[in-house]
């Protein structure tokens, strides 16, 4: 059983504290909604005031925060606010960021907190939160990942060390990336199906056997029908909201464009999901672009 420090309660971190609480962890929590502090105390955490406050003595400190910004400020900020987490963490203390940040901001974070970092995105959403079933992307030193990883596996069901500081959102970056065309392009086949008379489900049992497969398809099939729990059944209630595959794709348009990396594809499903969210579509599954494809013939 461990001491932790958690900051960060909103839809992602409320549930993977109150998952490290179960699991018999002493955690102290902090956030700027008080509501959101009190929550995870009626559950079992330790209320604390301020992010140094839930840092203090903490063996383990996670954060689980909206951006870079926030995650610079809580680490290395000074004042009563900005955190300052890793100056009150205890010196042989591992700090684990698991929001979804640049690159950079991870390697800067890792660089200057002066303790073991570790940049820890995660997937599989809030469902994922919940239920403990999260993946881990983790970046930073190896002997760090080997002690925080049985903490890791109380709030999901695999961690992958992917190499040094800003490994874990670089790998974070390129598989929403992926994530983000196979899904337009499920949805462009299926449109196009539409047109040329071919049914969902026979273009579904095709492609789920042939080089078409993908988990944008048997997973998340955009259209409703051959994957019942897939958000298309339930009118594109996320999910993993459009607005957060935005976010996701400018990360990896910002990193491919610090390293001159060439990603066409992925800055076309920008261009293509930022046109969704400007449509109202922000807050719909990322599936739902399927809509904006029919539309747009
Ligand atoms: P959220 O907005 O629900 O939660 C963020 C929380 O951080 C909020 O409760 C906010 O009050 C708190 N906060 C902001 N600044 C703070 C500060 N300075 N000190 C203390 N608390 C502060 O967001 P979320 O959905 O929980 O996502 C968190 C991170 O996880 C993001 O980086 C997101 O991209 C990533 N993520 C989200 C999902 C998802 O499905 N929601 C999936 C994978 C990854």
């Amino acid at each position: 059983m461990a001491r932790i420090g958690f900051v960060g309660l909103g839809n992602m971190g409320g549930p993977m504290a109150r998952n490290l609480v179960r699991a018999g962890h002493a955690v102290a929590v902090f956030d700027i909604v008080p509501d959101l502090v009190a929550r995870c105390a009626e559950a079992g955490a330790i209320p604390a005031t301020a992010a140094a406050e839930a840092a203090r003595g903490a063996e383990l400190v996670i954060t689980m925060l909206p951006a870079g910004q926030q995650v610079r400020e809580a680490w290395l900020g000074q004042g009563e606010m900005a955190g300052g987490m890793a100056a009150a963490s205890a010196p042989g203390a591992i700090l684990v960021d698991c929001s979804t940040i640049d690159v950079a901001t991870a390697r800067e974070v890792a660089a200057g907190c002066g303790r073991a970092f570790l940049d820890a995105p995660v997937s599989g959403g809030v469902m994922g939160a919940e239920a403990a079933t999260l993946t881990f992307m983790v970046g930073g030193p190896a002997d760090a990942f080997r002690a925080a990883e049985p903490v890791l596996r109380q709030m999901g069901r695999a961690a992958i060390h992917c190499g040094g500081a800003g490994a874990g959102q670089a790998a974070k970056a390129c598989n929403n990336m992926v994530l983000a065309a196979t899904m337009i392009a499920t949805a462009e086949a299926f449109v196009l199906a539409e047109t040329l008379g071919l049914s969902h489900q026979a273009l579904f049992e095709v492609m789920s056997k042939s080089s078409g497969q993908s988990w944008s398809l048997t997973t998340y099939c955009p259209v409703p029908g051959p994957v019942p729990a897939s958000p298309a059944n339930r009118d594109y209630a996320p999910g993993f909201a459009a607005a957060l595959m935005v976010k996701d794709l400018g990360l990896a348009q910002q990193a491919a464009a610090e390293t001159g990396a060439a990603t066409p594809m992925g800055a076309k499903a920008l261009e293509l999901y930022r046109a969704f969210v400007e449509q109202g579509g922000g807050s719909t599954d990322f599936s739902g672009i399927v809509t904006m494809l029919r539309g747009r013939a």
